[in-house]
């Protein structure tokens, strides 16, 4: 997925152009520019756009049938909020597994404690599960990813109505490790747009 958050509608355009099909956006409002302006290319292929950054319920309206895929779903209240208006929403369920207190999610506990209420929410369809690692050491990263794909398997097996086949994991600092260890949805800013920015 390339996160076209830090750029324009002209350089979105330029990744449609390079290939880019599947974009994310973590601001509600940043999103429905980009919908907007592309929607003056109608020359372009169909692309989708994602929702990956933190939510709040009263911006929901705004993201409810133009994100494919909201990522950022880290707590019951704001899946509850989704439901009661959307009808049936994609979700993942965020879930801080590296413990690190500036993160938002689920904390695995609160998760495995949420995992039912989650399922019979009629408005939202649960497809898996997101995270972020910590910045700085690709070891640290890859135990995060082991262990979102390990809980999404505990999860599996504890719920069978529960099916989680999507892990969103890695960036482009971390992307190679998340791959190794499952992810489906690495979410790719700086590595696609930054012309500074070397892979290590
Ligand atoms: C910005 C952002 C990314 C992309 O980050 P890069 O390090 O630039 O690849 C991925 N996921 C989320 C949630 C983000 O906010």
């Amino acid at each position: 997925i390339a996160v076209s958050k830090t750029v324009g509608v002209d350089e979105t355009v330029a990744a449609i152009h390079a290939g880019y099909r599947h974009f994310a956006e973590n601001r509600p409002q940043e999103l429905v520019r980009k919908l907007t302006g592309l929607a003056e290319h109608p020359e372009l292929p169909e692309v989708r756009f994602d929702m990956i950054g933190n939510l709040q319920t009263n911006k929901i309206n705004a993201v409810l049938g133009s994100a494919e895929l909201i990522h950022s779903v880290g707590s019951l209240h704001l899946a509850q909020a989704i439901s009661s208006r959307a009808g049936p929403q994609r979700v993942l369920i965020e879930v801080n597994v590296s413990g690190e207190e500036s993160k938002g999610g689920f904390s695995p506990d609160e998760i495995r404690a949420a995992a039912g209420e989650l399922a019979e929410l009629e408005g939202i369809c649960v497809q898996g599960l997101m995270t972020m690692a910590p910045r700085g050491n690709k070891d640290v990263a890859r135990r995060t990813f082991a262990g979102l794909r390990e809980l999404r398997d505990e999860l599996e097996a504890a719920h069978p109505d529960l099916n989680l086949p999507e892990l969103s994991c890695g960036m482009s600092e971390d992307f190679e490790p998340a791959l190794e260890e499952g992810s489906t949805l690495v979410r790719l800013g700086r590595v696609v747009f930054s012309p500074e920015f070397a892979v290590k």
